[in-house]
């Protein structure tokens, strides 16, 4: 139904809990490109942190942080059942550890340090070197891969947001309150946006899909129309 002859790079980003991953990982089941989630990869690093002692009563250390960095060596597996990659730290499943609130609320701290976003960027940009894949994440159209053929940003109504992360962690059997997922989604935001080192913005070529009141299905019609602009124009 597409040209397919030429690969190219899908950069989607955009604000916290807006379906970027429910998105990202569609298009790339209907084109048969690899889906990256870079957010899983911050969440890992914040997890391996707080698991080896530096992060300490909600405080990140970030020597400490970054001393580890080296150990960390994270691996991306392809999960059937979910139609998408499996995160592994060192080998370990840490997919159901990285999604929690706890997490949620360290990550943005960690993902501010200059030395793990080189680390990570440098593996993102390894991943798709070879083109053909949808990568969701805050700096990919700016930073990660400046020269994607197609960028999406994102965005939707906080609580529309909250509510729809809400429902999620609350069907996982997670005991959260709406308040602290809306508090968290807000800050998050906040974090991502006023700090130093790749900030989230809107790269000036991206298109701006604001999905509070779409459904997947008309997100992918959506999609499919830039898809076919893009690719038709190549
Ligand atoms: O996408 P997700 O909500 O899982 O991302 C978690 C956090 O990781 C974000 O709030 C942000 O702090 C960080 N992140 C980032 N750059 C990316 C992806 C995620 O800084 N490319």
């Amino acid at each position: 139904m597409f040209n397919q002859k030429k690969k190219i790079v899908i950069a989607i980003d955009g604000f916290s809990s807006c379906g970027k991953s429910t998105f990202a990982k569609a298009i790339a089941a209907r084109l048969g490109y690899i889906f990256i989630d870079t957010g899983a990869m911050y969440r890992s690093v914040t997890l391996y942190a707080l698991e080896h002692g530096a992060i300490r009563n909600g405080i990140v250390d970030e020597d400490a942080l970054v001393a580890l960095l080296d150990d960390i060596t994270i691996t991306f597996r392809f999960n059937p059942m979910r139609g998408a990659s499996d995160i592994y730290v060192n080998g370990d499943l840490v997919e159901g550890k990285i999604r929690t609130i706890e997490i949620s609320n360290l990550v943005s701290p960690v993902s501010s340090i200059g030395a793990v976003r080189e680390k990570l960027v440098a593996m993102q940009q390894q991943m798709g070197a070879s083109r053909g894949v949808v990568m969701d994440g805050r700096d990919i159209g700016t930073v990660v891969f400046p020269d994607a053929e197609l960028k999406i940003f994102m965005t939707a109504d906080p609580k529309v947001r909250a509510e729809r992360r809400y429902a999620e962690l609350t069907a996982k059997g997670d005991d959260v309150s709406f308040d602290e997922i809306l508090d968290n989604v807000v800050s998050r935001d906040h974090a991502d946006m006023n700090r130093a080192i790749s900030p989230l913005r809107q790269a000036d070529d991206a298109i701006v899909l604001d999905n509070s009141f779409m459904t997947v299905e008309q997100q992918m019609e959506w999609f499919d129309s830039q898809f076919e602009r893009v690719v038709s124009a190549l």
